[in-house]
């Protein structure tokens, strides 16, 4: 179903990690809604592809290449969207890893810094950088997981430190109050390149359907939906707040 709702015209939106899958999707959501788009990953030719599909559909984007716990390409996200549009309207921090399915126990100092740096720090460094240009009514996302809750045996530090945004969000929604919301998304379990365990086997595929209240594995457009009315004045009076987004699988009373 395409959207005929046009709630960011003259809005730009950053999304990282947003060349495939969730961030992607919700690039391409605000952009359909008139956002002028900063798309970005680590590799230049995942860059180019996903600026060339989003201006084929009439969206206006630049794409940086930026890997998120990269200072240099983090200043230069910033930079070249600051050089194009001069101000910066929705953030969206998306990009994550999940380098290990280790017990927390057994797993090694330098996996642990690269979760924390990543998932957690690089979120942190990218929102000092974009601060001073966000404008009034502005809008900052964070992308968690269901598994921030309840944080799963195999992917156990991943989880923690996706239960750690969900501070990270409250913490920040009170530091940038009243100028810019901050709000966190936690999406339930989504067929992507990052979570293909989902549908590399047909009984893993079923198990989680079945653990939904909707028989269904989630959408990256699932997630774009939430993330575009977040971002929007539908949400003005929300901030602090994650929304659970996994087709009722348990999260939270
Ligand atoms: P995905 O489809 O595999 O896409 C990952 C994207 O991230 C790609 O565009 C990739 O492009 C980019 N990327 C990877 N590492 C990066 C880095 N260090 N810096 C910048 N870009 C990077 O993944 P996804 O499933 O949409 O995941 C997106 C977010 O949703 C993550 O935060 C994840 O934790 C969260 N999430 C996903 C699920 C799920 O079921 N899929 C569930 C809960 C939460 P390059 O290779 O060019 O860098």
């Amino acid at each position: 179903m395409e959207t005929t709702k046009r709630r960011f015209e003259g809005k730009v939106a950053i999304v990282t990690a947003s060349t495939q899958g969730i961030g992607f999707s919700i690039a391409e959501r605000l952009g359909l809604e008139g956002a002028s788009l900063v798309i970005s990953s680590r590799k230049q030719k995942n860059v180019d592809e996903a600026v060339e599909k989003v201006r084929s559909r009439g969206i206006d984007a630049i794409g940086v290449v930026c890997h998120v716990s990269n200072a240099e390409h983090r200043k230069n996200l910033i930079d070249a969207t600051l050089k194009k549009y001069g101000h910066i309207d929705i953030v969206v921090s998306n990009a994550a890893a999940n380098p290990s399915t280790d017990n927390i126990l057994d797993t090694k100092e330098s996996v642990l810094d690269k979760l924390w740096e990543i998932n957690v720090k690089a979120s942190i460094l990218l929102l000092q950088a974009a601060a001073p240009h966000l404008r009034e009514g502005s809008s900052v996302i964070l992308i968690s997981s269901i598994g921030g809750y309840n944080p799963q045996k195999t992917m156990a530090m991943y989880g923690v430190t996706k239960t750690a945004l969900f501070g990270l969000t409250k913490a920040l929604a009170v530091e940038m109050a009243p100028n810019t919301r901050v709000n966190c998304i936690a999406p339930g379990f989504v067929p992507t390149h990052f979570a293909d365990f989902i549908t590399r086997s047909e009984s893993v595929r079923k198990a989680i359907e079945e653990k939904t209240l909707l028989n269904r594995l989630g959408t990256t457009r699932d997630m774009a939906g939430v993330a575009a009315f977040l971002a929007s004045e539908d949400a003005a009076y929300i901030t602090g707040e994650t929304i659970v987004v996994a087709g009722g699988i348990p999260s939270r009373l």
